[in-house]
């Protein structure tokens, strides 16, 4: 492999296109992602007097975990200290920034919350006045598509097609009133209702364009609507941006994300720069031409040359499968005759002689219920894996009630956090109770918390309630007076864990539970969860370039405020030597050596295509796009790829027979079998014998 500092002449172009909009179009492992990177650390170098301060560069990313990777390969060519500096991070999280400094304009307090899908979901049941959660549900779906295309509840009104579109629209007005008096926002609002400031308040448009010398977007291809609208508001007229993307891999679009911002991007930018990439740094030949061949069956926006000078490598194989479990007995078995092989007959992967660890593979899959099976069989042979893409951290119930109750302290309107911690543990504060309360908050017009000590509470209460609302009114008050004045992780640490006793937790935890085994691993995340917090109060010893450090120290109110974004999104981005099992949405970016893409059948990949509720048009696009989820698959492996399907497959409660995925016969393995070299094979061969002599014992 080449020195981690070196580009091509194409990659160093883009880097060096400083003074002026640039587009690197180009497919998949071509090193644009490097290109961000490299262009990060060209801007801050650049000669005396031009070159850009770290807080002067944005760079963003699809997810938490890709910002936090990005900032770590920042930091190895620019140091600590200045990628330390630089605003790496997702369009949401730059939203929340924007709106906690400048969102006062829009009538939202810095405080402000930002609900999850599930609060969403219960204040549109409540607001739609529906106990059916698929009706809630595809309300959301369409608020959400709006949002994402800039409409607000009446426009959505005026250019609704049918009956269910308008009521949709009519609920998604109530549900806005709502967010408003909660001081809450959604995670669409994160992108709309900055660019709905910038485009009002010209002055806080000013100082963001002046504050950014340069806005780098990485996966442009999947961008929405509003996203793009927002880089625009954010670079205006001078037009200092990067963006990189391949069309190939728009992968997005059932969530509103449109491949129009790259084809408008020319049009709208005059002067852009756009360049290709063409090598392919990630993946052997064979891995390659199978990814080119599938890909070649969509219509072409872009066309894109892509070759790579790894070699022909390892034939890319097809695994026949009986059923899911079999699946996953072969999957284990293959990492486990890999894994004894060595690195040494595996080419780009790992260098030669050098042991294959668990982190080196990767399982990917359409649909996160597929993972169970592999779960399963990874844990019997005791091969450490993590799950990405699937049910976080951050979604379970333990951790939820524990956000709640710290969004209540930071923001005390936010009423679904208020309902959530007030009923987390039981506290004798009943439905009736709520209700009343509630209406009395709905006649005056104030939020849960603010009526819990109007004066007048007392005629819509009894005594026994209206005590055990006050008690808990001067708890919250008493908690958020002690958060705001707690300072670093070794005060903090006391002050939750004894917040968590004052609330009697651990004994509510094995109340909701039957087995006490499950409770005591919902604890164990709970103190897990409280550690996590403290750490971020600072205040501790950490190792820098510059020898040990303090972190600087925060109130556990100031954590509080910013738990929701990192909570969002998040991914632990932890790096530990483990299997990846993934999504293949939630690969999209990344790379291992060793790739297995299972599931490979009609039905699960493309998905469903016998949906009878698509139009035609409709099901071409969703197999288009399902055909670039299976390019984005397939250039995620480096040395190796096996793609395995089921002869039997289970639908709902049902067994049926599988039929393997069209996209199998696509990646044409058969014309490049005829390709292979016997060299090559030779060459492994020759290695591999080299590595077992090494690994041998030798005698003394
Ligand atoms: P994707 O489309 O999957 O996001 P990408 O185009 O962003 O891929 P990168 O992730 O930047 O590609 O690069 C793919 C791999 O190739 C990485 O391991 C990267 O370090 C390596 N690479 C990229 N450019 C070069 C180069 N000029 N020399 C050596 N290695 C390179
Ligand atoms: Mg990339």
């Amino acid at each position: 492999m080449s020195a981690p500092a070196s580009l091509n002449p194409a990659q160093m172009q883009a880097v060096h296109h400083l003074d002026g909009p640039c587009l690197v179009l180009a497919g998949a492992g071509s090193g644009k992602t490097r290109v961000i990177v490299h262009k990060i650390a060209r801007l801050l170098q650049r000669g005396p007097g031009a070159e850009l301060a770290p807080s002067q560069i944005a760079a963003i990313t699809f997810t938490n975990k890709a910002a936090a990777e990005m900032r770590e390969r920042a930091k190895a060519l620019v140091g600590a200290k200045a990628a330390k500096g630089l605003v790496i991070s997702t369009f949401h999280a730059l939203g929340v920034r924007l709106l906690r400094a400048d969102g006062a304009a829009l009538g939202l307090k810095p405080t402000f919350s930002i609900l999850d899908s599930d609060d969403v979901h219960g204040i549109l049941r409540d607001a739609g006045g529906t106990t059916d959660a698929a009706t809630a549900r595809r309300w959301q779906w369409a608020i959400s598509l709006w949002k994402n295309q800039g409409l607000d509840a009446a426009q959505a009104e005026a250019q609704a097609a049918n009956p269910d579109e308008i009521q949709a629209a009519r609920v998604m007005a109530r549900y806005q009133e709502r967010l408003s008096a909660y001081q809450a926002v959604d995670f669409d609002d994160l992108i709309g209702l900055p660019v709905a400031l910038l485009t009002r308040e010209a002055e806080v448009r000013g100082k963001w364009q002046a504050a950014l010398g340069h806005v780098l977007v990485d996966e442009y291809q999947d961008t929405n609507a509003q996203q793009y609208a927002l880089l625009r508001l954010l670079t205006g007229e001078r037009a200092m941006f990067t963006a990189v993307g391949d069309d190939d891999q728009s992968i997005y679009g059932w969530r509103g994300a449109t491949i129009d911002n790259l084809k408008r991007l020319p049009e709208d930018y005059p002067k852009l720069k756009v360049i290709a990439l063409e090598q392919n740094y990630r993946s052997t030949g064979n891995i390659l031409r199978a990814a080119n061949c599938v890909i070649a069956a969509n219509p072409k926006i872009f066309e894109k040359k892509l070759w790579s000078d790894h070699g022909d490598g390892d034939p890319v194989r097809v695994i026949e499968c009986d059923s899911e479990e079999h699946q996953a007995e072969r999957a284990v078995a293959r990492i486990q005759a890999l894994r004894a092989q060595g690195g040494a007959v595996l080419g780009a992967g790992a260098p030669e002689g050098q042991a294959i660890e668990w982190k080196d593979f990767a399982i990917l899959y359409r649909a996160n219920h597929q993972a169970r099976v592999f779960e399963q069989a990874l844990r019997k042979a005791q091969i450490p894996y993590k799950v990405s893409g699937g049910q976080s951290y951050f979604d379970r119930a333990e951790i939820k009630d524990l956000c709640a109750w710290l969004r209540l302290l930071v923001n005390q309107d936010d009423d679904p956090a208020f309902l959530r911690a007030v009923t987390t543990p039981k506290r004798g504060i009943g439905h009736q109770t709520l209700a009343a309360l509630g209406q009395f908050a709905g006649q005056w017009k104030v939020s849960l918390y603010e009526a819990l000590f109007a004066d007048s509470l007392g005629t819509a209460l009894t005594a026994k309630a209206l005590g055990s609302l006050h008690e808990f009114g001067r708890f919250v008050n008493d908690l958020e007076q002690r958060a705001r004045h707690t300072r670093g992780a070794e005060e903090a640490r006391p002050l939750l864990l004894g917040w968590l006793k004052d609330i009697d937790y651990e004994q509510h935890l094995h109340d909701g539970e039957d087995s006490e085994k499950l409770a005591t691993a919902r604890w164990t995340n709970v103190l897990d969860f409280v550690d996590w917090i403290a750490k971020r109060c600072g205040g501790e010893m950490v190792q820098d370039v510059g020898g040990t450090v303090e972190t600087e120290k925060k109130s556990v109110l100031e954590v509080a405020q910013t738990i929701a974004v990192i909570l969002s999104l998040a991914e632990r981005g932890d790096e530990q030597n483990v299997l990846t099992l993934s999504t293949l949405h939630a690969a999209k970016g990344l790379e291992w050596p060793h790739v297995m893409l299972v599931g490979v059948n009609e039905g699960l990949l493309p998905f469903k295509m016998d949906d009878e509720s698509l139009t035609p048009e409709s099901l071409v696009q969703r197999l288009e796009e399902e055909r670039r989820l299976m390019y984005v698959g397939i250039t995620r492996a480096r040395s190796t790829l096996a793609v395995s399907w089921l002869k039997r497959r289970k639908r709902g409660r049902e067994t049926v027979a599988g039929a393997p995925s069209r996209f199998i016969a696509e990646m044409k393995l058969d014309e490049n079998r005829v390709q292979e070299d016997p060299r090559e094979r030779l060459k492994a061969l020759r290695a591999q014998f080299a590595a077992r002599a090494a690994a041998a014992p030798t005698s003394p």
